[in-house]
C-alpha cells in the first residue's frame, strides 16, 4: 500500500513531467517553421508561435494575442464555415484556402489548417490553427496586374503597337496599290483580304465595297465570273484569261504566313499591250519578208550556178561564202513568212496519208546536194528496213517540220560532226494510238540546261547559239511545235551541251493508207 509520502512524491514527478512536456511543446511550436496559433472558444487568438508573428508582420511575438481571428482573414463566412466543420469533426484537421491580411495590410493567400481543442472532459475549448502560404504563380504564367501608374503605360504600348500594325498595313496596301499588275489577296475562307487599285479598275469594282466579301458571292459582277472560276480551281496556277477585249496572264499562288494563315495571291498581268506590240512586229516582219524573198531567191540561184562554174579555188570560196549567206537569209525569210501564215490563220491544214520516209529522203537529198557547195556535217538517213505506215499529215507543213529540225542540226554542228535521221516503226503513245517516231540527232553544241524549257518559245535563241551563229530568228522551233501539235503529234528533245542534241517527233498513223 502506497504511503502518503510515496503518493506526494509520485504527484511531484508527474507535475515535473507535465511541466517538462509543456516546455517541450512550447519550444516545439515556437521553433516550428509553420505559422501556428491557439484560439479560444470565442475565436480570439491566445497564443502564437514565432513563425506566425513573422508571417503577420507583428513587431512583438505576442502582439497577436487578443486579436479576433475574423480580423486577420478576408473571407469571414468561409472562415466561420471552416471552424464549424472543425468543431463537428473532433478527430481531424480540416483545410481551406483563405486570404490573410498582415498588420501592414498586405494580403497573402494561405491554406488554413484547423483542428478543434478539447479538455480532458472532452469539453470544446477552442482551436489549433496553422497557415501555409500558397506559392505565388511564376511571373511568366501570370503577369502581375499593372499598378495604377503602370496602367496608362500599358495602354500607351497597346496603342503604339496598334498604330504600328495599321501603319504596316497601310504600307503594304500602298505597295500593292503602286503595282502595275492587278493584285488580289484571298484568305483561307475565300474572303477578299486586299485588292489593289489596278485590280479594282480592271475588274470594275470598288476597292472598299468588296473588302472582306466572299469571292464566290461576287458572281453578280459578270466581269469577275471567269476569274472566280479560276480561283476556285485550285489546280490552275498560270493561265490566260480574257476579260472583255483585254487579255490577262493570271498567276495564282498560295502562301502561308508565320501564324499558319493561308492566303491565295492572284496576280493579273495585262498582256493585251504585249499582244498588240507582237502583232505590229509580225505585220512588219511579214511585209519585209514578202518584199525581200523574191530578190533573195534570185541571188541564191545565181550564186549556185556561179559556184558550180568557177574553177579557181579562191574565187569558188568567195562565191560559196556568198551562197551560204544568201541561203541562210532566205531560210530566215521563209521562216518569218511561215510564222506570219501560222499566226494569221490564213494557212489551213489539209490532211492526207503521207509517206514520211519519202519526205525525209527528198530533203536529205537536197541537203546533200548542198554538201558539194558548202562545208557541212555529214548527213545520214537510216532508212527503215520495213516500209513504214503513212502518217496523217499536211505534206507541206510536215516538210517544214523536217526541214527546220535538219537545218538546225546542221546549223549548230561543226562541219566535222554528223547529223543522223532515223524513223522507226510505230510506237504506241500514252493514249493507245499507233505512232511513227522520227529522230534527228546531231553531235553539235547542244542546248544549255537553263535554255531547255524556253527553246520552243517564239523568238527565243540560246546564248551558245547566238555566239556560234549570228543568223537565226528563234521562230523555227516555235513553228515546228505548232505544226506537230496540229497533227496531234508530240515533239521533245534530249540534249547535252557540247555533246549534241536529239529531237524526237511522234505523229499518228493515218487510218487509211492510200
Ligand atoms: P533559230 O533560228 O535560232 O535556229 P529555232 O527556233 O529554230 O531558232 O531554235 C531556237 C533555239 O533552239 C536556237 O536558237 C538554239 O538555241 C536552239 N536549238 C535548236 N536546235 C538546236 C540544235 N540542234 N542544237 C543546239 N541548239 C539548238
Amino acid at each position: 500500500m502506497e504511503t502518503k509520502e510515496q503518493y506526494k512524491e509520485r504527484v511531484a514527478h508527474l507535475e515535473s513531467d507535465l511541466h517538462n512536456l509543456e516546455g517541450y511543446m512550447e519550444e516545439f511550436t515556437s521553433f516550428l517553421p509553420l505559422p501556428v496559433c491557439i484560439v479560444n472558444a470565442d475565436e480570439v487568438i491566445v497564443d502564437n508561435n514565432e513563425a506566425f508573428a513573422d508571417f503577420l508582420e507583428y513587431s512583438k511575438n505576442d502582439e497577436g494575442a487578443g486579436t479576433l481571428l475574423a480580423n486577420i482573414f478576408v473571407e469571414d463566412k468561409a472562415l466561420e464555415e471552416l471552424l464549424t466543420a472543425a468543431r463537428q469533426s473532433p478527430d481531424s484537421a480540416l483545410e481551406r484556402d483563405l486570404t490573410l491580411v498582415t498588420t501592414s495590410g498586405e494580403e497573402k493567400s494561405v491554406t488554413v489548417t484547423v483542428s478543434a481543442r478539447h479538455d480532458i472532459h472532452d469539453e470544446y475549448t477552442g482551436y489549433f490553427l496553422g497557415v501555409t502560404p500558397i506559392p505565388e504563380p511564376a511571373e511568366s504564367q501570370q503577369a502581375p496586374p499593372p499598378s495604377p501608374e503602370e496602367e496608362p503605360k500599358a495602354e500607351q504600348e497597346l496603342q503604339k503597337s496598334k498604330s504600328k500594325l495599321a501603319h504596316e498595313k497601310e504600307k503594304s496596301q500602298a505597295v500593292i496599290d503602286s503595282m502595275r499588275d492587278g493584285v488580289l489577296v484571298i484568305d483561307n475562307e475565300g474572303r477578299v483580304d486586299s485588292i489593289n487599285a489596278k485590280a479594282a479598275e480592271t475588274l470594275s469594282l470598288d476597292q472598299a465595297d468588296i473588302h472582306g466579301e466572299k469571292i464566290a458571292d461576287l458572281d453578280y459582277h459578270k466581269r469577275l465570273v471567269p476569274l472566280i472560276e479560276k480561283i476556285a480551281d485550285k489546280s490552275s496556277e498560270e493561265e490566260e484569261l480574257k476579260l472583255g477585249d483585254q487579255t490577262f496572264e493570271v498567276t495564282i499562288r498560295s502562301t502561308t504566313t508565320e501564324n499558319g494563315q493561308t492566303y491565295r495571291l492572284v496576280i493579273l498581268h495585262d498582256v493585251s499591250e504585249d499582244e498588240f506590240v507582237e502583232d505590229m512586229k509580225l505585220t512588219f516582219v511579214s511585209v519585209a519578208a514578202h518584199q525581200i524573198r523574191t530578190p533573195l531567191s534570185a541571188i541564191r540561184w545565181s550564186l549556185e550556178i556561179l559556184v558550180n562554174q568557177l574553177k579557181d579555188p579562191e574565187q569558188k570560196k568567195v562565191a560559196q561564202r556568198g551562197y551560204r549567206s544568201t541561203k541562210n537569209m532566205l531560210e530566215i525569210v521563209n521562216e518569218l513568212l511561215n510564222l506570219d501564215r501560222l499566226q494569221s490563220g490564213k494557212d489551213g491544214y489539209s490532211f492526207e496519208p503521207v509517206n514520211t520516209t519519202e519526205l525525209i529522203q527528198q530533203y536529205v537529198d537536197e541537203v546533200k546536194s548542198n554538201d558539194e557547195l558548202i562545208d557541212q556535217p555529214t548527213v545520214v538517213f537510216e532508212k527503215p528496213i520495213d516500209r513504214l505506215p503513212k502518217v496523217r499529215a499536211d505534206r507541206e507543213k510536215l516538210r517544214v517540220v523536217f526541214r527546220n529540225l535538219i537545218d538546225n542540226a546542221l546549223k549548230y554542228t561543226d562541219s566535222d560532226g554528223s547529223v543522223e535521221i532515223e524513223s522507226s516503226v510505230h510506237v504506241t503513245n500514252d493514249y493507245g494510238n499507233d505512232m511513227i517516231q522520227i529522230s534527228v540527232s546531231d553531235t553539235g553544241i547542244g542546248i544549255p540546261p537553263e535554255a531547255q524549257d524556253k527553246i520552243f518559245s517564239k523568238f527565243y535563241r540560246a546564248d551558245n547559239a547566238t555566239a556560234e551563229q549570228t543568223d537565226g530568228t528563234g521562230v523555227g522551233l516555235y513553228i515546228t511545235k505548232q505544226i506537230v501539235e496540229a497533227h496531234d503529234g508530240t515533239i521533245w528533245f534530249e540534249s547535252e551541251p557540247d555533246e549534241g542534241t536529239t529531237f524526237f517527233v511522234q505523229l499518228p498513223i493515218a487510218q487509211t493508207q492510200d
